[in-house]
């Protein structure tokens, strides 16, 4: 605990004032009753809870132990909140299934209740919460006073990237990053460069691409994800370059086109099995430095999804062969590249692994504290704030949960060594093919900025 007098505006901090004057730089938006909601969601049973266990354990949402940090308890998005993306029959339908009301097979097919998505109980709890979480994460972002350095806000239950307009998908019912960014695009500088969306996710970001496709002045999107060209692999989508690339002109209803076809503002790199961490921050952090040089420089935003599946040994993701590590060293990247200029917006995802996801986020929490404690040495890597195992006997009431990081309790992933990457060619550098691929879909989003 502090044992200085309160800051306040006649009676400013020791250090001269600085960001430490503006109140807190980084909110993790979470509550213990948020994680027993989000708990339900049938294809992360219990994750929220032993995330946020760990991070508990770990010091790491404790505003004592860390004096720019808040902790922001998530409400439920109203329903005109929701409807600025979701359709009303479909929000009427998760409703009804609340009320306990009957809904015949046919409209749950049509709202992708089905197979992978199925209604369960605490599914409108959750849509509510999962929106109302990133959209107060996002207005935590931009609400006054705007400090000098700006803010981090992070909500691991979000990041929900598949869900569409009417039907849920891909363990996805709500797509609260669209509803973020909507927020974003409100309260930001329309003068400035369009918020730049990033999604790490081992699946293709299909939901929010499409959400924001055509509208060039706004967002552009970048998703990084497994793809393979024979099909097969969820959800589909996400080739270097797809069928819209050829229209002559397109509009989207709501966008700003039309814009001529070598035109896009959405960029995607398809990456093949394997995918190692050095290939993985090789590739994202180009696209970065490639935008920025390129004339990207102001950002109004930057939102990144953080689905942890491809860490090693996902039981979903199966393919790629990253540890926490990856995400780390992008997140630095973004860091160095916008910091000084754009808010930073860190969402959750997929990740099955609820140990290894769980790890992850553990230390991309401490990557963003590290920015503001007084114990970090500045370089944005969480090793200040991370020890090498997980506090599991620390008195904590929940250490029984943190029993399935034994018998070793190491907080770093286990990257298995033996696994090939695919997308690495002669002298172990990654394939030409790839990076020229980066390179076109770059500059076809580049040509959109001017
Ligand atoms: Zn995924």
């Amino acid at each position: 605990m502090h044992m200085t007098a309160p800051e306040t505006a006649s009676n400013p901090p020791a250090d001269g004032g600085s960001i430490h004057a503006r109140g807190a730089s980084v909110a993790i938006v979470w509550s213990p009753q948020a994680s027993r909601i989000h708990d339900h969601l049938p294809s992360n049973l219990g994750r929220s809870t032993l995330v946020h266990t760990l991070l508990s354990s770990l010091g790491l949402v404790v505003p004592e132990t860390h004096p720019h940090l808040k902790v922001i308890a998530p409400l439920p998005a109203t329903p005109s909140g929701l409807l600025g993306f979701h359709d009303p029959k479909y929000l009427h339908l998760i409703g009804q299934l609340a009320k306990g009301i009957p809904v015949p097979d046919v409209d749950l097919t049509r709202a992708g209740l089905v197979h992978d998505s199925p209604p369960f109980r605490g599914l409108a709890a959750h849509l509510r919460l999962a929106a109302g979480g990133s959209m107060q994460a996002a207005h935590f972002l931009t609400s006054p006073p705007a400090p000098l350095i700006p803010r981090i806000a992070i909500h691991w239950d979000g990041g929900r990237h598949h869900a569409q307009p009417s039907a849920a998908a891909g363990f996805c019912y709500v797509n609260d990053i669209v509803l973020a960014i909507q927020h974003l695009l409100t309260h930001t500088d329309a003068n400035l460069h369009p918020v730049v969306y990033l999604d790490l996710d081992v699946h293709h970001g299909d939901g929010v691409q499409d959400a924001f496709r055509g509208h060039f002045r706004q967002v552009i999107t970048l998703s990084v994800h497994h793809y393979d060209p024979r099909g097969g692999y969820y959800p589909g989508t996400g080739a270097a370059e797809d069928k819209h690339d050829v229209d002559m002109l397109f509009a989207m209803p709501g966008g700003d086109g039309p814009w001529p076809s070598s035109c896009k503002n959405w960029i995607n790199v398809p990456l093949d099995r394997g995918c190692s961490d050095s290939t993985f921050v090789t590739v994202v952090s180009h696209v970065i430095s490639r935008l920025h040089t390129g004339g990207l420089t102001h950002p109004r935003a930057v939102v990144i999804q953080c689905g942890m599946d491809g860490l090693a040994g996902d039981p979903k993701g199966k393919v790629w062969n990253l540890s926490e590590q990856a995400y780390v060293r992008v997140l630095a990247h973004v860091r160095k590249v916008w910091g000084a200029v754009s808010p930073v917006l860190l969402l959750g995802g997929g990740g099955y692994h609820h140990a290894n996801t769980a790890r992850a986020w553990a230390w991309m929490t401490a990557a963003a504290l590290e920015l503001w404690d007084v114990r970090g040495n500045g370089e944005l890597s969480g090793k200040e704030l991370v020890p090498e195992t997980v506090p599991h006997e620390d008195g904590n009431s929940d250490e029984g949960i943190l029993e399935v990081f034994g018998p070793l309790f190491e907080m770093a992933v286990d990257v298995k060594g033996t696994v090939r990457d695919r997308n690495v060619g002669e002298g172990g550098k990654v394939k030409v093919s790839v990076m020229r691929g980066v390179e076109r879909a770059v500059d076809s989003v580049l040509g959109s900025l001017n």
